[in-house]
C-alpha cells in the first residue's frame, strides 16, 4: 500500500519492517548505510575501529541524528549539519556540495545523506532528487560503497496520499488556497522516490496508537542481505519469512502493524486526503486571521504545511516591521527588545499549557492546545556570544492534528492570546 504511493518504487522489490518510533527507523536507516557502505570491512564482526564517517543532515532536521550516532558509537560528532535555506527551511544545495567536497577531500566516508521530509517547526521538505544528484557526483574514497539516502519523512509522508489525486479538477473541493498548498506539499514529497529507505509514523499523521512506525526500504532483498546475520542454531525457520535474522528486534508485537494496516484500510486514500485538506484548511484559517491582526505575525507565511508558527506582540506595535527588524537589527536596543518579546512568547505559550492542563474553559470553550518553539529561527546576524534569547527567535507553534478543531477553535486561540497580551503588558 504505501510503496503503491511512491512514484519509482515497486512493490515487488521494496520492503520494511515495523519499529518503535521515528527514532527506531533512524537507527535502521542508518544502521544499514553503515552496513551497505562498508561492506567490504569487516566492521559487523571487528567494529569500526577507528575509521571516522559522517552522517549529513539538515540543521532543521530531528535530534534522531544525534541519539543514532550516539547508540551506534559513531558520535554525535560523526553528524555534519547543512545549513537551510529561507522560506522553506530546505537543505541548502550549495552547503550540502561544499560539506561533500570537504569529506572527499579529508578522505571520509559519508554514510549517509539524510532528507528531512516534513519536520513539526515549519514543513521542512528537502529536494531528493538533487540530493541524489550530488550523491552520484561525489562518490566515496576506495573501498567504501556509495552513501544511503535515508528520508526522514515520519511527519511528511501522509501527504504521499495525494499521489494520482487530480488538482485541476480537484475532485474533494478543496478551496483554491488549500488545493494549491497540498499540491506544493505533494510534489516536495514526490521527490521521495529517490531515496534508499524511509520512515513513516503513523502514530504522527496517521492518527494510530503510539508507537506505530513502519521503516521501509526500495530494494529489500539487498537490504536483508546486507543486515542478516548467521542464523542462531536453535531456530529453525519453518517460513521464508524470518525477520529475526535481520533486525534489531527480537520478541515483538504485531499490534503496530495491526493497527497500521487498520488505519490504512478504514481511511483509503481518500480519508487521508479529506482528513490532511481539513487540517491544512484550519492552519490556512489561522493563518488568515493572524494576517489581519496587526499586533501577530506569522513566521512561516511562506510555507504550505500544517505548522503555523506566529509571534505575539504587544497590542500598539506593528508585528511585522518589529518581526523584521529583530531579525537583522544587532543594535543593543533591538535585542533587549528581541529578548523581551521573545519572553513574551514563552510566557504566552506556558499559561495556554496551564489551562489546557487544569481543563479551564475561556469563554465557554476550552484553551487549545499550542506550544512553542525556543529556535524556530536564528537572527540573520552572526550571533557572537549573546545569550540564546538575544541570538534565536522564540515564537508560538499551532499544530492542528485533531480532526474535530474547528475555525471557531482558532478565532478562539487568537482572542485568549491576546487577553493574555494584555494582561502580561499591564502585569
Ligand atoms: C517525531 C519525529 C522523529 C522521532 O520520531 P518518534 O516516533 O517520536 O520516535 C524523527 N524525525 C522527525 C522529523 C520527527 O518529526
Amino acid at each position: 500500500m504505501i510503496t503503491r504511493l511512491i512514484d519509482a518504487w515497486d512493490p515487488a522489490h521494496s520492503g520494511g519492517i515495523f519499529t518503535y518510533g521515528g527514532a527506531g527507523c533512524y537507527l535502521y536507516g542508518i544502521k544499514y548505510a553503515l552496513n551497505s557502505v562498508m561492506s567490504n570491512r569487516d566492521i559487523r564482526t571487528n567494529g569500526l575501529y577507528s575509521t571516522r564517517v559522517n552522517i549529513i543532515c539538515s540543521q532543521q532536521g530531528h535530534y534522531a541524528s544525534k541519539i543514532t550516532a550516539d547508540w551506534l558509537g559513531l558520535g554525535t560528532e560523526s553528524v555534519v549539519e547543512v545549513a537551510t535555506t529561507e522560506p522553506y527551511n530546505e537543505m541548502d544545495m550549495d552547503d550540502l556540495e561544499a560539506r561533500l567536497q570537504a569529506c572527499q577531500r579529508d578522505h571520509i566516508p559519508v554514510v549517509s545523506i539524510v532528507c528531512t521530509m516534513g519536520t513539526t517547526d515549519a514543513m521542512a521538505i528537502d529536494p531528493v532528487d538533487k540530493v541524489a544528484a550530488l550523491v552520484e557526483k561525489y562518490p566515496n574514497p576506495p573501498g567504501f560503497n556509495k552513501p544511503l539516502i535515508y528520508c526522514d519523512s515520519v511527519s511528511g509522508w501522509a501527504f504521499l496520499s495525494f499521489r494520482g489525486y487530480d488538482f485541476e479538477a480537484n475532485p474533494l473541493q478543496f478551496s483554491h488556497d488549500v488545493n494549491n498548498a497540498l499540491r506544493v506539499t505533494y510534489e516536495k514529497m514526490s521527490t521521495i522516490q529517490h531515496a534508499d529507505a524511509i520512515a513513516i509514523d503513523f502514530h504522527k499523521t496517521g492518527w494510530a496508537p503510539y508507537t506505530t512506525s513502519l521503516f521501509m526500504v526500495r530494494d529489500f532483498a539487498h537490504f536483508e542481505s546486507t543486515m542478516s546475520r548467521t542464523k542462531s542454531a536453535y531456530i529453525h525457520n519453518r517460513t521464508p519469512y524470518n525477520p529475526g535474522l535481520y533486525s534489531l528486534e527480537v520478541s515483538r508485537s504485531a499490534a503496530p502493524a495491526l493497527a497500521a494496516w487498520a488505519t490504512l484500510n478504514y481511511f483509503g486514500l481518500a480519508g487521508f486526503r479529506v482528513i490532511l485538506g481539513g487540517v491544512v484548511e484550519m492552519s490556512r484559517y489561522l493563518r488568515s486571521i493572524i494576517k489581519s491582526e496587526p499586533s501577530i505575525t506569522c513566521c512561516n507565511a511562506a510555507d504550505c504545511g500544517l505548522v503555523t508558527v506566529f509571534r505575539v506582540y504587544p497590542e500598539g506595535i506593528d508585528a511585522e516591521r518589529q518581526y523584521a527588524k529583530e531579525m537583522s537589527d544587532a543594535s543593543e536596543k533591538t535585542r533587549a527588545e528581541l529578548d523581551r518579546h521573545n519572553a513574551l512568547q514563552k510566557d504566552l505559550a506556558d499559561q495556554i499549557w496551564e489551562f489546557v492542563r487544569s481543563g479551564q474553559k475561556i469563554d465557554g470553550l476550552y484553551a487549545p492546545c499550542c506550544n512553542y518553539s525556543s529556535g524556530f529561527r536564528k537572527t540573520q546576524y552572526p550571533d557572537g556570544d549573546v545569550k540564546v534569547t538575544q541570538s534565536e527567535i522564540f515564537a508560538l507553534k499551532s499544530f492542528p492534528m485533531n480532526v474535530n478543531v474547528t475555525k471557531e477553535h482558532m478565532d478562539h486561540l487568537i482572542q485568549i492570546l491576546k487577553v493574555l497580551t494584555r494582561r502580561v503588558c499591564t502585569r
